[in-house]
């Protein structure tokens, strides 16, 4: 399950050390408690604890790595990790966004650390990674957004593992001009960038982002590198209608976007953005048979799909599904 509690920054001094105890989130502090709804039988996940589950813990622990399923409280932890499939987090545990749905700490972030592609090229060899989804807190305070020390990573895991595909879940670079050019030129198997959610949410769910930037950061990545595979996601229950679902899909298909995910939005304090519905398994189904036939190569919906769920296993079929496609095309 995903675990629902008000957290403080491990990263500052805590009151146990003379420090001043830092809510995670001082953004959302004033914000009225929402109420949880009570979660379905279709959310149910394995529990974390498997010795493998502890090995990677591990890994990244001693690679100084922050992880996105730690940070986000994600529910899928103990069967991702228990295939050793964690998703790196770089640049840091501190967002300078304040998303009304992410679990990450906001405020302002730590310099960069220079050791960090090294010790995530590391992880991933220990790891033995066929597939890395490597993804960062959005960083608006640096010129480039961290565009060169994605790509830095980039080619780090490369030097390191060279039969490893690698995916890339990165911010909007927002303001960043060049920045996608620097992280696309770096050669990832996969450009993934979240959508998250419908555009009428945007001012209440996203507000640091805009709806239009991001699907055409979608479009300029298959415009510099026509080969690159592009995917996006959103999450349901947080308000959308149906209709605004069906016309993100084709928003997502005129950026030429390969792969859909869509989950559950789950919400991790009762100061984030309230649950508005868990969506039923069978409506998922829909949204995906809508989706595959509005033309993407791939999609996951499922209340429990993210992002990097199963991304090694999505990856090798959205490769043998281009393949496919290119064929009839012959
Ligand atoms: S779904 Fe992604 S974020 Fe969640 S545990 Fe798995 S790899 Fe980590």
């Amino acid at each position: 399950m995903a675990t629902v509690y008000d957290s403080t920054d491990k990263s500052e001094k805590g009151p146990e050390n003379g420090g001043i105890e830092r809510p995670r989130h001082p953004e959302k502090a004033a914000n009225p408690d929402s109420p949880l709804l009570r979660k379905p039988k279709w959310i149910r996940v394995k529990a974390p604890g498997s010795a493998i589950y502890k090995e990677t813990r591990e890994i990244v622990k001693a690679n100084n790595l922050p992880t996105v399923c730690e940070e986000a409280a994600c529910p899928n932890i103990g069967e991702c990790w228990d295939k050793r499939h964690a998703t790196m987090m770089i640049m840091g545990e501190i967002c300078t966004r304040a998303c009304a749905f992410c679990n990450v700490t906001t405020g302002l972030p730590n310099a960069l650390n220079e050791a960090e592609p090294e010790n995530v090229a590391n992880a991933v060899a220990q790891l033995g990674l066929e597939h890395v989804v490597i993804t960062s807190v959005d960083r608006d305070d640096l010129d480039d957004g961290g565009a060169a020390h994605f790509a830095r990573v980039i080619r780090a895991i490369r030097a390191r593992s060279p039969e490893t595909s690698i995916e890339v879940l990165t911010p909007d670079f927002l303001r960043k001009d060049g920045a996608l050019e620097v992280v696309i030129e770096a050669g990832p198997d996969v450009f993934n960038h979240n959508l998250e959610t419908v555009p009428s949410l945007y001012l209440r769910v996203r507000p640091g982002a805009r709806y239009f930037h991001s699907l055409r950061l979608l479009q300029q990545a298959k415009e510099i590198n026509p080969a690159q595979f592009t995917k996006s996601g959103i999450m349901v229950g947080l308000g959308e209608t149906r209709d605004e679902i069906l016309q993100m899909m084709d928003d997502l298909r005129s950026a030429d976007v390969d792969f859909l995910t869509i989950g559950q939005y789950l919400q991790p304090t009762r100061k984030h953005s309230p649950v508005d519905r868990y969506v039923t398994p069978e409506d998922f189904a829909n949204y995906e048979t809508i989706a595959r036939s509005k033309g993407f190569l791939l999609v996951s919906a499922t209340p429990l799909t993210r992002s990097s769920y199963h991304a090694g296993d999505d990856f090798a079929a959205l490769r043998r599904a281009r393949e496919a496609s290119l064929k009839k095309t012959l």
